[in-house]
């Protein structure tokens, strides 16, 4: 039991390098060449001893001390240092967007990422050992177990109130939409957190973005992606191309809200908002 425990993570490591290798050979290059070309998905130092690394058991309690739940029940606390460190970005969202003047015609808006952003993973991490894996994963989406994160609601809320237009922009696959606009909202299934109903765009289309598969890509993502491995988009890609869309069609996105650098980069928003996250890392 306890070697499974400590093994999984390691587990975890080795099948994401696998899966690096795997799309250069798939792209023609010869697998030798692959495996020596292939570079792990985060550039990162090289430790020259241990002392320059946590333990990755010790990191795990200091997470679970951050997020105000020392024994891993998977619930975080009201008072954690997670929980102040979220809601004093989501209070400084509110500042900014209540000072906002806008110019010109686009209708303001704002943009927020899921994961970490809106909804709080903490229960699933626990849950996984921080070794994502999409079918138990999946149960926790469709089932609708998230909380919000801290301060998000009354920030999308008073935004709303505000005028701005609200639009949520996931990784989150397609099939998992209509799950995931119910937990960010009210729906009676699994946990309902209140946030603003995404803002229908002006074209008609409906305000909560999920990832379509490849095959089924609009002509905004097949363009910006196309010299992407498989003309998948990467994250950075996908995120900065659907606001670079709802912009054209005449939004102004005021503020763009995320918890990984890669929800934040590739321009098309006015400014960007940093949620916490210490749990994982998304290139
Ligand atoms: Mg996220």
């Amino acid at each position: 039991m306890t070697i499974t425990f400590l093994r999984a993570p390691r587990r975890a490591a080795v099948a994401a390098a696998a899966i690096t290798v795997a799309v250069l050979g798939g792209a023609g290059v010869g697998w030798a060449a692959a495996v020596t070309t292939a570079q792990p998905a985060i550039q990162t130092i090289t430790p020259r001893s241990e002392k320059d690394v946590t333990n990755l058991d010790v990191l795990r309690q200091q997470l679970r001390n951050y997020y105000g739940d020392a024994l891993g029940s998977g619930q975080f606390a009201a008072d954690s240092n997670y929980a102040k460190e979220a809601s004093h970005v989501a209070a400084d969202g509110t500042r900014y967007l209540s000072h906002y003047r806008s110019h010109g015609h686009a209708t303001k808006a704002i943009v927020l990422d899921v994961d970490d952003t809106s909804l709080a993973t903490w229960n699933y991490e626990v849950f996984s050992n921080w070794a994502y894996n999409p079918t138990t994963n999946a149960d926790y989406v469709n089932g609708q177990k998230f909380p919000a994160v801290p301060g998000m609601v009354a920030m999308a809320q008073a935004a709303e109130r505000e005028g701005y237009a609200i639009f949520f922009l996931t990784g989150r696959p397609t099939s998992q939409e209509q799950a995931t606009l119910g937990n960010l909202t009210a729906d009676g299934v699994g946990v309902d957190d209140g946030f603003p109903k995404p803002t229908t765009l002006s074209d008609g289309e409906d305000g909560l973005f999920t990832k379509p598969d490849v095959t089924a890509y609009p002509d905004y993502l097949k363009a910006a992606c196309a010299d992407d491995p498989g003309g998948k988009c990467t994250t950075i890609h996908y995120k900065s191309a659907t606001r670079a869309h709802i912009e054209s069609l005449g939004y102004d996105i005021v503020a763009n809200f995320g918890d990984q650098y890669s929800d934040l980069k590739g321009g098309h928003a006015d400014k960007t908002f940093k949620l916490p996250n210490p749990n994982y890392y998304l290139p």
